[in-house]
């Protein structure tokens, strides 16, 4: 039998929060169009589903339904005020999620953020923008011997892509980026710092501009050259988050043949059956690293094509959505401070700096809990696993001590709120971090998923599941910038059949 993901996914949706009724944003399944068929159905309405769902219904003759399980963020000004992170944004928009034990960690478990809300995470994080280095993307193009992922070519992505409004209030930024790097008629604004100077930040710029300093400035982060000192760019402007459904569904919305549906958790398994829709042409799995994980392993789906292709043989023929209802998530929200913090402190004004691993070599599992896709995942980060991890954050401590060493900082007094490497024995001090501190891939490279028709999956490792575990990577930068590339690109890919 010829399967497809399209003619065998069920999904089960989730109404679990009504909000002010839009007339293009539908907030119960029952007001979707009639027939509930699209062309295609996209599955998360974060950066991958937003993206996704506004360029392929850039073709009115395509029809496209996005689902998401949080509520619209339209009118939530707590989500729109930049900096508003992390404490200020209610936990309604948040999974609330909590780990596994962690090995790692001295076997504590530490809550997982990830955004409940249109937007996903980008409408509840903290905005700092970076894309990495030229290097990574190369190496995603090596391991999955595919050119399409060399910077060279994802590279216009970024342009596409960026909203480049330099510093918020008429601030003077020039000297503080490169021109040249950036994108100004895209759709997701970045900007630069909406305060200061501070004296702080001259001091820092001082010790960078220092020929002997071994911390250079670089005009600019996101030149694909990432090491230096610089100012820090972020995903808003004008005064604004710039979230991912903000800058792609808001002004998209009122075509008429894109189909936003808010509050609805799709999964494979129908526990509470009440609806369903199908798609004519593609499923686009775009649920995040845990919702996507989730959806597949609900539907029966493993990480291996092995399990893909079994499973494929006994599904059932038909592409379906069901509702059914749930009440909000625990708002249970603990918080654990995981960071490495050398503070210089005078009076009352504090300057900070954090080392944060940005390439783990540990690698971690999300396995469900039950057959219940309306039970929480389990999700293990396996945090510090790996010992170039321990390593690499010991590396970036010391690197810290010596950057508050610099001349620039003789007026302040620089002092670890983390533990030492050099003050304390080698054991003692890994302790203290691990008590403080937070091959065959089922994906082709163009993103179908291996043995069946129909579906594509994208997130933010994607690339990296066509290649076996041990050559898993991300960029070396925050997230968002790297998954804003890829989704364009596989936009492209979806829209020309590829
Ligand atoms: C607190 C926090 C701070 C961060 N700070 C930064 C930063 O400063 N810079 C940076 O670059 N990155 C940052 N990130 C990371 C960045 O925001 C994410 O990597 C990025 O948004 C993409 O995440 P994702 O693809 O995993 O999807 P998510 O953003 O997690 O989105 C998944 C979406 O799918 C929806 N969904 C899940 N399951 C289902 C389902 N079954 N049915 C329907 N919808 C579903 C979810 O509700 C959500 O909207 C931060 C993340 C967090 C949580």
């Amino acid at each position: 039998m010829k399967s497809t993901f399209a003619t065998l996914l069920s999904f089960v949706l989730l109404t679990v929060y009504v909000a002010n009724v839009s007339a293009t944003v539908y907030q119960t399944f029952d007001a979707l169009p009639q027939n509930k068929q699209f062309d295609y159905i996209v599955v998360g309405g974060n950066i991958g589903g937003s993206v996704v769902a506004s360029r392929l219904s850039e073709n009115l003759f395509t029809s496209v339904l996005l689902i998401e399980a949080g509520p619209d963020s339209k009118n939530k000004e707590l989500l729109a005020i930049p900096g508003n992170y992390p404490n200020s944004i209610p936990c309604r928009f948040h999974w609330n999620f909590t780990t596994t034990p962690q090995e790692g960690l001295g076997r504590r478990s530490i809550d997982y953020d990830r955004g409940f809300v249109f937007g996903g995470s980008t409408s509840v994080n903290g905005m700092v923008y970076t894309c990495g280095a030229a290097e990574d993307y190369d190496r995603w193009a090596k391991v999955t011997g595919d050119l399409g992922w060399t910077w060279a070519l994802l590279w216009p992505y970024t342009i596409k892509y960026e909203r480049f409004k330099g510093a918020t209030g008429n601030k003077r930024s020039v000297g503080q980026f490169n021109p040249l790097s950036h994108g100004y008629l895209g759709k997701s604004k970045v900007g630069l710092p909406w305060s200061g100077p501070t004296k702080f930040d001259n001091c820092a710029m001082a010790a960078a501009k220092d020929p002997k300093s071994e911390f250079k400035f670089n005009l600019d982060l996101n030149s694909s050259k990432p090491l230096g000192l610089t100012w820090t760019q972020s995903m808003s402007g004008e005064g604004e988050r710039s979230s991912a459904s903000k800058a792609y569904l808001t002004p998209d919305v009122r075509r008429p043949n894109l189909h936003v549906l808010a509050t609805s958790q799709a999964s494979k398994k129908d526990i509470r059956t009440v609806e369903t829709v199908t798609a004519m042409q593609e499923v686009i799995l775009s649920a995040g690293a845990i919702g996507t994980s989730q959806i597949l392993l609900n539907s029966g789906i493993g990480d291996s094509a092995e399990t893909l292709g079994r499973t494929l043989a006994t599904t059932s023929q038909r592409s379906r959505l069901v509702t059914s209802t749930q009440a909000d998530p625990p708002l249970i929200h603990l918080r654990t401070n995981a960071t490495l913090l050398p503070k210089s402190n005078i009076g009352n004004q504090m300057y900070g700096g954090a080392a944060v691993l940005m390439t783990p070599q540990s690698r971690g599992t999300v396995k469900i809990a039950s057959s219940n896709p309306f039970d929480k995942p389990l999700i293990d980060l396996g945090f510090l696993t790996h010992p170039f991890d321990i390593l690499a954050l010991k590396d970036g401590v010391r690197t810290m001590k010596r950057f508050f060493a610099h001349p620039a900082w003789a007026n302040y007094i620089a002092t670890n709120i983390s533990p030492d490497p050099d003050a304390m024995g080698e054991g003692e001090w890994e302790g203290l971090t691990r008590s403080k501190g937070a091959a065959n891939g089922a994906v082709y490279p163009n993103l179908k998923v291996k043995g069946l028709k129909g579906l594509r999956i994208l997130f933010s490792p994607t690339p990296r599941m066509t290649v076996p575990t041990d050559e898993s990577f991300v960029p070396t930068g925050h997230s968002m910038a790297a998954i804003y590339i890829l989704s364009e690109c596989a936009s492209g890919l979806i829209k020309w059949r590829l």
